[in-house]
């Protein structure tokens, strides 16, 4: 099959990147490219990086790219809630015919034993898929708000966007692996691989409640009642819940299409289910986020922009609604500002 994906691994720092990682990309890049034909993504290049110094990498690449200015002076934070970024995927230019991928050195030496192989597969593939779906956004005409949002409804939006392709690149893994891994089963035969064999051993799900306990509830009541005490700053407080709730719902992407794959229900329908922070602000906006994406998200590329955009329409106003009811709602925005009204938070 012909197709304009064609990925280049790189070197970078002294190491050599190991003739097992190379098969392996190259593998599962062949895979991908036939996904990539299939969704109709025009050409991309893609180039990856196996970085010793993972974090100056992704900052030599975001400096390089035309949307360097988006990224502003802020520094690539590979800290997230509840987990660790691994790999990071950065447009080289506006519209993602050039990507490049940089993949941690130290969280690759991971090839050995099965499961560990399965999971490195997993996040190859999950990153490689990255490209398809900017390259998609871009090229479907899709409303694309910038990388550095300002306005709430922005910010709503771009959550939205980046948990669904979180989701994409797990369902273009799970395809990859049932294609090139199998497992034996207790009787002897063998069965493909699937994203749950791989991704339920790493506690992703019990990351999800420990978010919920230390961050969502108490924590965002908690938050907005300081600020009504004036304890912490109005911009402190929006800030910190829209960086959480982009955190909390790229958890939520992580942990739904392993689960879907096993075919049982996802985290907040069913150990947190109970949780307050599922029940008053995450469930609803969570279930209507899903129903939205339905069967919609991998779409070819006559159909992308459609999708996306309804898709994204809803993701704002499910947000907007939980916001309003953690307390925080914002009005309009003139230029660059815009107000934000706080009230007591529901608990
Ligand atoms: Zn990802």
């Amino acid at each position: 099959m012909s197709t304009g994906y064609s990925p280049r691994l790189a070197q970078s720092g002294h190491a050599p990147v190991g003739s097992e990682f190379e098969q392996l990309f190259e593998a599962v890049g062949g895979q991908v490219a036939e996904v990539a034909a299939l969704l109709d993504v025009p050409p991309i290049e893609v180039t990856a990086v196996v970085a010793d110094d993972f974090r100056g990498e992704v900052e030599r690449a975001r400096a390089s790219s035309e949307e360097s200015e988006d990224y502003g002076n802020t520094r690539y934070n590979t800290d997230r809630l509840g987990s660790l970024a691994v790999a990071q995927t950065t447009r080289l230019t506006r519209d993602a015919s050039r990507c490049q991928i940089v993949f941690d050195r130290t969280r690759l030496n991971l090839l050995g034993d099965p499961l560990t192989s399965l999971k490195t597969t997993m996040f190859v593939a999950h990153e490689m898929a990255h490209p398809l779906f900017f390259r998609l956004r871009a090229a479907s005409g899709a409303v694309e708000a910038s990388d550095g949002p300002v306005h709430p409804v922005d910010f709503a939006r771009a959550i939205t966007r980046n948990a669904a392709d979180e989701m994409r690149c797990d369902i273009v893994a799970d395809v990859v692996l049932q294609r090139m891994a199998s497992l034996s089963t207790p009787d002897g035969q063998s069965r493909p691989a699937t994203i749950a064999d791989a991704a339920f051993s790493d506690g992703l799900r019990i990351s999800i409640g420990e978010v919920l306990d230390e961050t969502i509830y108490p924590g965002w009541p908690d938050l907005v009642d300081k600020c009504l005490a004036q304890e912490v700053s109005l911009d402190h407080l929006w800030r910190t819940v829209i960086y959480q709730t982009a955190e909390m719902l790229n958890l939520l992407a992580y942990a739904q299409v392993p689960a879907r794959s096993a075919d049982i229900p996802g985290p907040l329908e069913a150990e947190y289910a109970e949780h307050p922070g599922t029940r008053l602000y995450l469930s609803s906006t969570w279930i209507r986020i899903l129903d939205a994406a339905a069967d919609t998200l991998i779409v070819p590329l006559d159909r992308f922009r459609d999708c996306e955009n309804e898709l994204v329409t809803v993701g704002e106003a499910a947000l907007l609604n939980m916001w309003e009811r953690v307390g925080l709602t914002f009005g309009p925005s003139h230029s660059n500002s815009f107000h934000i009204y706080v009230t007591k938070p529901a608990r």
